[in-house]
């Protein structure tokens, strides 16, 4: 489903990804972990076109999102927003749209993007706010809302452009550590009921290690481990991963 082939990106001298190889199966649900600062985030945006590869070639559902070699994605921005849509993205700082309702922050894609008839979509915004547990707050502006529920928010929002892949930019890092847990509730439910395909990125090593089907440790542009939870987080075999879990478990 998500394909990077030697995939580099550099911001000046600061070599980011360096020839980076993944591949993601459909339905796979996949957490990156790794220190500050080693690309992980970079991934993701880049799956969003919001950088843009230096070198190698990234696919989404078998088309080409990015391929160096032949300037796809600069060139041609209207195909690749058609791959972009097939992505769903929840940020670190929710960036919901503040003088809107919760309602509208939801339908507002799907109305303008998907050309969806405003009843159907507030009727699938309101399916969605029920399973993240926000019914109640249609007409609250996000403002009014704890940011563990903003976050909810931004869940129910990407959700609904009914994405074949979601991406979780450490969700939980902006958020007090009691609300943590209700945000975390949603994402599992939707890593053991849904087909979606899953990458996360996360700092969260319990988490990761119930919801993941696959674990990549990532360290200076490039993924150095890989493999089953129970294997990265119980039997690491690369000594930087044994470092980094000694620090953050
Ligand atoms: P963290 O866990 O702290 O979020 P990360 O592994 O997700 O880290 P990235 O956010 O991908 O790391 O960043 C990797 C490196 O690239 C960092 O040194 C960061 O400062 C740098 N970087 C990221 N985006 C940009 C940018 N737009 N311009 C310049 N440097 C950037």
């Amino acid at each position: 489903m998500i394909s990077f082939a030697g995939v580099g990106k550099s911001f000046g001298d600061n070599h980011v990804l360096r020839e980076l190889d993944l591949d993601v199966a459909a339905g796979e649900k996949v957490s990156i972990i790794g220190p500050s600062g080693s690309g992980k985030t970079t991934i993701l945006r880049l799956l969003m076109t919001l950088e843009q590869p230096d070198s190698g070639l990234v696919e989404v559902d078998g088309e080409l999102l990015w391929d160096c070699r032949n300037d796809v994605g600069a060139a041609d921005t209207r195909r690749q927003a058609a791959v972009r849509r097939k992505i769903g993205m929840v940020f670190q700082h929710f960036n919901l749209f503040p003088h809107m309702t919760v309602l509208n922050n939801v339908t507002l894609s799907p109305i303008q993007v998907l050309g969806m008839p405003r009843e159907e979509a507030e009727q699938r915004a309101v399916d969605l706010l029920q399973m993240v547990g926000l019914e109640k707050h249609l007409g609250h502006k996000p403002g009014q809302l704890s940011g563990g529920q903003q976050q909810r928010v931004a869940i129910a929002r990407a959700l609904a452009m009914r994405p074949k892949v979601m991406l979780f930019d450490e969700v939980t890092s902006a958020l007090d550590p009691e609300l943590i847990g209700e945000v975390l509730a949603v994402i599992r439910d939707l890593a053991h009921t849904t087909a979606m395909t899953m990458l996360l990125v996360t700092h969260e090593m319990r988490f990761a290690e119930e919801i993941s089907d696959r674990v990549l440790m990532f360290d200076s542009g490039a993924v150095i481990e890989s493999g089953p939870p129970s294997t990265i987080f119980e039997n690491p075999q690369h000594e930087r991963t044994q470092r980094f879990l000694k620090a953050v478990l």
